[in-house]
């Protein structure tokens, strides 16, 4: 539980879309945010993505919600003041805050910029602050945050299409490179073409691989191999196609949300093949020792990245034309967004319009004055 109630020592007013409860229901939340710090920048949040992790977040479903919950952590937007210490973005850049706010920066995993697994990481949402207050996330009119998590836009990196990197891209990104799949030639699988696994294949493409999605959705083949560029699609219950790439895979991104079983998607790795997984669905998953004995196969997991690869990897899309698909909402049909979201109804990330959806909130309560 967080120590302090924001407004005890926050001056600053703020709004946003937050949830009260595990119902899965999001509605208008006062707040307040610190006033701009020395290291600290501060921006106005103009769209903002929804991950599937937001959901399982509002609805509580890996257990460690605390409530009210205002989610979002692919939040982009315009600088509007900077601290005195601030360096690396000044008012009316293109800013964005992915999924960290701060960490201890001096452990082992921070010195190697690896923020995303230090021991007192602090979330952008649903996380303790050092000044003892919860997190609050991008669903919101604003956001303030320390320098070292802020991730500037290229030039010709659009803030709707690009917001969902902050999460989506990194969490993709970051494994591939990692795991030694982003070598040129490499055949890769991404399981469910969802947020995440969208910008997988268009990573992976870019990386100059043979990609391979593995879907439960049949009617996303033609976009899969049209739009999106991947080379092959295999339903993921239709044995016979399994069979056809059986032993032909150098690694596999799995983004799949809920619980699903690993074996088929095992059967498809060469031997020394690695699955990774970056779903995570609440309950645990099935691993047959077998699987993973015949052919030396690794089975790994990644979260996120640090904030040296994020900038790393928005730089790469930027110079790689890679943006995510996106579907605009207003804030306002965030509700049935997020009841479309469970049931994978999305091409292929939902963006808030924070601007605009704020915008008719005031209108809304102007008018009632
Ligand atoms: P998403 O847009 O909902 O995509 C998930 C995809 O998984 C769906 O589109 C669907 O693809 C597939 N799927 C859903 N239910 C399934 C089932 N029962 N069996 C098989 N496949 C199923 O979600 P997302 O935003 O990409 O996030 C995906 C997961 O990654 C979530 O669990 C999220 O919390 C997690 N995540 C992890 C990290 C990290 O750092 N590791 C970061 C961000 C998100 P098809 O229709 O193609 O089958
Ligand atoms: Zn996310
Ligand atoms: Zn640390």
């Amino acid at each position: 539980m967080a120590k302090k109630s924001p407004d005890e020592v926050h001056p600053v007013k703020a709004f946003g879309w937050a949830a009260s409860d595990p119902s899965g229901h999001l509605s208008p939340f006062s707040f307040s945010r610190r006033a701009t710090g020395e290291e600290d920048v501060r921006f106005k949040v103009l769209y903002c993505g929804i991950c599937h992790s937001d959901l399982h977040c509002i609805k509580n479903e890996w257990g460690f919600s605390t409530y009210p919950l205002l989610p979002g952590h692919e939040i982009a937007g315009e600088v509007t003041e900077v601290g005195s210490k601030v360096t690396k973005v000044k008012p009316g850049d293109k800013v964005g805050v992915g999924c960290l706010v701060g960490a201890c920066h001096s452990c082992d995993n921070c010195t190697a910029d690896l923020e995303n697994h230090c021991p007192q990481v602090i979330q952008t949402y649903n996380s303790i602050d050092v000044d003892g207050t919860m997190t609050y996330g991008g669903y919101s009119d604003h956001m303030v945050a320390r320098e070292r998590y802020i991730v500037r836009f290229p030039e010709n990196m659009p803030l709707d299409a690009g917001a969902p990197l902050l999460c989506a891209g990194i969490t993709v990104y970051s494994p591939m490179k990692y795991y030694g799949l982003s070598e040129p030639g490499m055949h890769i699988a991404v399981v469910g073409l969802g947020g995440l696994g969208h910008v997988a294949v268009k990573f992976a493409k870019a990386f100059g691989a043979r990609v391979t999605v593995v879907s439960t959705s049949p009617k996303k083949e033609e976009e899969a191999l049209k739009r999106l560029g991947a080379d092959s699609f295999l339903v993921s219950t239709n044995m016979d196609q399994l069979k056809k790439e059986q032993f032909t895979l150098d690694g596999i991104i799995d983004t799949v949300s809920a619980v699903h079983p690993l074996l088929p998607l095992l059967g498809l790795l060469k031997a020394n093949g690695k699955l990774i997984l970056v779903g995570a669905p609440e309950k645990p998953l099935e691993l047959p020792a077998f699987s993973v004995i015949m052919g030396r196969k690794t089975v790994a997991g990644s979260n996120i990245g640090g904030m040296k690869e994020t900038q790393e990897m928005i730089d790469f899309a930027a110079k790689h034309n890679i943006t995510a698909d996106i579907e605009i909402i207003k804030a306002d049909y965030l509700n049935t967004a997020m009841e479309r979201l469970a049931k994978g109804d999305v091409r292929y990330r939902f963006v808030i319009d924070i601007a605009n959806s704020v915008a008719d909130i005031y209108r809304e309560t102007t008018q009632r004055k």
